[in-house]
């Protein structure tokens, strides 16, 4: 999994063999960027019509405004899934990113519920971590029942049952670590620049984000439901700020991603360069969290001097069922320990991967990553 994952880095930043005619580039060998943008619903499925407005319009009238931001930057390739009211069902949207062997896949949709409730979600693929998260894919899966053969395309899958989710997580697993990135990022952005209120990054069973082999998220920009949040999201005004919020947020991504990997000038990143990526990059802090990297583990006991850790400084250690666990770094901020993994990777560290303790306490990363407390 960790090496697919560094596999998938290398491929689509440093070897760009792929020259797409007619897109804006940095320079003739780089492979663009490529953005697959997907308005939620279309043609006879409107999604949800809370307070009277169209789910299908206004996921479409913002991911058009974030494909025309993004379209202005060199090196970016934008592809729509849609940009009319058509229906396109779950299984092509995915197929359409794949083919196009996009960097990402941002999703737009808006939200309903039987009460008041408002406020913005970013969704990860993942297993559902409770009731309401397994509520609100349901929702959105549901429309599979719109389409034809769907029997045979999700064979086995019952928007009803809990289980049937398990497995879907598997594809998305390795562009777990990214996807978060994107969606932090994207939640950052709604509620410090915008002020929204802030659900959280979370995770659950997406049909639309298990069927593409790229980091993918799903936005939830608010409730058509609740009266001040529904007609916000109705307006221009509305559709243009969210639209701003998410374009920024997948060209701090790019950027990040960039700097993480920045491979093709030098082929070991120096700690400078690492250093750079980190107090360039958004803080996403966890609160009584702290994110290490876990780089090592054997039955022998080692000095934590650099020198035995190829030069890693901020080496710690510590003893757990009979086995020494060697870490870099200690940091709540997710983002930053992100940057640290794939440093550490970059050093010799190929499978080193990020590890969470809550005061103190190791815990499981999906956990921390989506409970509400950060
Ligand atoms: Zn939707």
């Amino acid at each position: 999994m960790k090496t697919k994952l560094f596999g998938f880095l290398i491929c689509a930043f440093c070897f760009g063999i792929f020259s797409i005619q007619g897109a804006s580039l940095n320079n003739n060998t780089q492979k663009p960027f490529v953005v697959v943008l997907d308005a939620g619903h279309g043609g006879h499925d409107s999604g949800n019509t809370g307070n009277g407005y169209k789910e299908k319009d206004i996921a479409l009238q913002i991911i058009l405004e974030v494909g025309k931001a993004l379209e202005k930057q060199p090196g970016i390739r934008v592809i729509y899934t849609r940009k009319t009211d058509v229906f396109i069902d779950l299984w092509e949207r995915g197929a359409i990113a794949n083919r196009a062997d996009a960097d990402l896949f941002v999703s737009v949709h808006c939200n309903a519920h039987n009460s008041q409730a408002y406020g913005t979600e970013t969704w990860v693929l993942g297993l559902h971590a409770n009731k309401r998260n397994m509520e609100v894919a349901k929702k959105e899966n549901e429309v599979i029942f719109l389409e034809e053969n769907y029997e045979e395309k999700y064979a086995g899958y019952d928007p009803n049952s809990p289980e049937s989710f398990i497995g879907l997580t598997l594809m998305q697993e390795e562009y777990l670590d990214q996807s978060i990135m994107l969606a932090g990022l994207i939640q950052n952005n709604f509620t410090n620049t915008l002020k929204r209120k802030d659900r959280s990054v979370k995770q659950a069973g997406f049909i639309v984000l298990h069927q593409s082999y790229m980091p993918s998220v799903l936005v939830e920009t608010g409730f058509l439901t609740n009266n001040k949040e529904g007609a916000y999201l109705n307006s221009k005004k509305g559709q243009r700020e969210m639209a701003e919020a998410i374009s920024d947020a997948v060209l701090r991504y790019k950027k990040n991603i960039e700097l993480s990997t920045s491979k093709t000038r030098d082929p070991v990143i120096t700690e400078e360069e690492i250093e750079k990526a980190i107090s360039e990059t958004e803080t996403k802090e966890y609160k009584d969290v702290n994110f290490k990297v876990q780089i090592l583990a054997s039955s022998k006991r080692m000095d934590t001097k650099p020198s035995n850790f190829q030069g890693l400084k901020e080496i710690s250690r510590d003893k757990e069922g009979g086995l020494y666990k060697y870490y870099y770094g200690d940091t709540s901020d997710y983002n930053k320990i992100t940057l640290m993994k794939t440093f550490a990777q970059e050093k010799g560290y190929p499978s080193a991967y990020i590890v969470a303790f809550k005061k103190g306490e190791k815990v499981k990363l999906s956990q921390v990553l989506t409970s509400n407390d950060k």
